[in-house]
């Protein structure tokens, strides 16, 4: 890989503020889907390598916390302002581990530094309270301080972003962070702890622990005491097993789990919009977020107009490697990926579903599934249950407004969801109902660092971004004092 600047390409693990192997000197590999290409070998850590990471984060936490806020705040702002000076060569990172096109990856560069801009500003307001008290010669006080030892672990879909999202908050709050990416894109977080050092956050403050073995990673952030603090972006079955694991000393946790969107248009919403709409939520990443478009339910008078219209705006997609120009939808990240797309389209297509339109693929290596547009897709097929994380649109018919929540609702994960229509009155009744934790209306992208990012059901506890996203990262504290 060639970048301007090819000190940002890391091998090694993060710990202390050094470069490091495993104890055991193992390393695994870690490949472009779009190419099958070897990119780099990486340090496989393990865990006793964790603990000595959990340790140097420990021991910086304190001094860390310790500084003013104004200084974490100024040192969050040069790493901001390295990311951003460096954002081609992340993007080019980005775009060789994980697929996504390389306009996407330069965007979500911007995304993930968006966050560290944005609490380098909260840093300093993180602030308390004085509480009215019940008697005149008391006073009752209420601090903010640094939950600790935080261990962050992140998903391949936003390697860069996912990480930033957590980093940063708790950075400002003054906790330390031990952080294991995803074995499929460990580059880019090794890329941002280089920048971070090179900003002038001190040794240990932050620590990546690069492996291709997260239960052995998980169980030690997990059970190690002195981490006081797991922040988890991912699947819901691993969020599920890390609650349990956390439950033995009662660590708090923040998790960011899986979805399943409905995106509901409505007959009197400006379809053009709507399908714009659809396909920013639908496509990008190929399908590969946890707030894409999962079920469309549209109202059956505009049904065949809106299939239509989707139909002309899927043709213009583009497979292909990130890195061709005009290329808008990469690889999935891995052959798994691709089988179980291919299940929950031959499932639908078993229950009742016509396949409306398939993208052409002309690509031969790698990891591509051809964008598809699914119609009349029965409720009980699988794909209106499970995310789907693949470039797969599944429409639904719908007769009122009534069936439409319903369907909506009817689902265990209330992340994101999605609504088009032009009456104000449904605009209130929609926004009060739908049990989500964000709800794009008239828009198709909903997520920006000024916003809580979030779910509710099981796709998650807390928020990430806004001035609501310190909270995961500190705990309160009262001092009730007399004179
Ligand atoms: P996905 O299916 O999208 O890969 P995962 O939940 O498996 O989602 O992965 C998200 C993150 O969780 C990755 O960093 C992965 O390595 C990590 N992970 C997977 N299994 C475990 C586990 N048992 N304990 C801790 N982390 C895990």
């Amino acid at each position: 890989m060639k970048l301007v600047n090819q000190s940002l390409l890391r091998t090694q693990a993060f710990i202390n503020g050094d470069w490091c192997l495993a104890a055991s000197h193992r390393t695994f590999a870690v490949e472009n889907p779009a190419t099958g290409e070897h990119i780099a070998q990486v340090a496989c850590l393990e865990a006793s390598d964790a603990r000595r990471a959990i340790q140097a984060a420990a021991a910086a936490q304190g001094p860390w916390a310790q500084i003013t806020a104004k200084e974490r705040s100024y040192l969050l702002r040069r790493w901001f302002d390295l990311v951003m000076k460096h954002q081609t060569d992340l993007a080019h990172i980005l775009t060789a581990e994980q697929g996504k096109p390389f306009a996407e990856a330069k965007a979500e560069v911007a995304y993930g530094a968006s966050y560290i801009e944005w609490f380098a500003e909260e840093a300093k307001r993180i602030n308390g309270d004085i509480i009215p008290p019940s008697s005149s010669n008391q006073r009752i006080t209420v601090f903010k301080q640094p939950v600790g030892v935080v261990a962050a672990i992140t998903p391949w879909n936003f390697p860069n972003a996912m990480l930033a999202r957590k980093l940063a908050p708790a950075l400002a709050a003054g906790c330390s962070v031990v952080a294991k990416p995803a074995a499929e894109t460990p580059l880019s977080a090794l890329a941002l702890a280089y920048l971070a050092q090179e900003a002038g956050i001190p040794a240990g403050v932050i620590n990546i622990v690069t492996s291709s073995d997260a239960p052995a990673i998980g169980a030690e952030f997990t059970s190690n005491p002195t981490v006081r603090k797991i922040s988890f972006t991912g699947s819901t079955a691993v969020g599920k097993l890390l609650i349990q694991q956390c439950a033995a000393d009662v660590k708090r946790i923040t998790l960011e789990l899986g979805g399943n969107a409905p995106f509901i248009v409505f007959e009197d919403a400006d379809l053009d919009a709507a399908v714009a709409g659809a396909m920013a939520s639908k496509f990008r990443n190929a399908g590969q977020t946890c707030v894409c478009a999962n079920r469309f339910y549209i109202q059956r008078d505009i049904y065949q107009a809106f299939t239509t219209k989707l139909i002309a705006a899927m043709r213009e997609l583009r497979v292909g490697n990130g890195m061709d120009s005009g290329v808008s939808i990469g690889p999935l990240i891995s052959h798994k990926a691709i089988q179980k797309a291919q299940s929950l389209v031959d499932d639908a297509i078993a229950k009742g579903a016509q396949r409306a339109y398939q993208s052409p693929l002309t690509v031969t290596a790698g990891h591509f599934y051809p964008p598809t547009l699914l119609t009349h897709v029965p409720t009980d097929a699988a794909l209106a249950e499970q995310e789907i994380f693949g470039p797969v649109a599944a429409l639904i018919p719908f007769d009122d407004e009534r069936d439409a929540i319903a369907l909506a609702n009817n689902s265990v994960y209330g992340l994101a969801a999605y609504c088009y229509t032009r009456d104000r009155q449904r605009i209130k009744r929609v926004g009060d109902e739908l049990q989500v934790g964000m709800l794009g209306m008239n828009t198709g992208l909903i997520s920006n660092e000024m916003a809580p990012f979030g779910g509710i059901k099981q796709s998650g506890w807390g928020r990430e971004g806004s001035s609501y996203g310190i909270d995961d990262y500190v705990n309160i504290k009262y001092i009730n004092e007399f004179f």
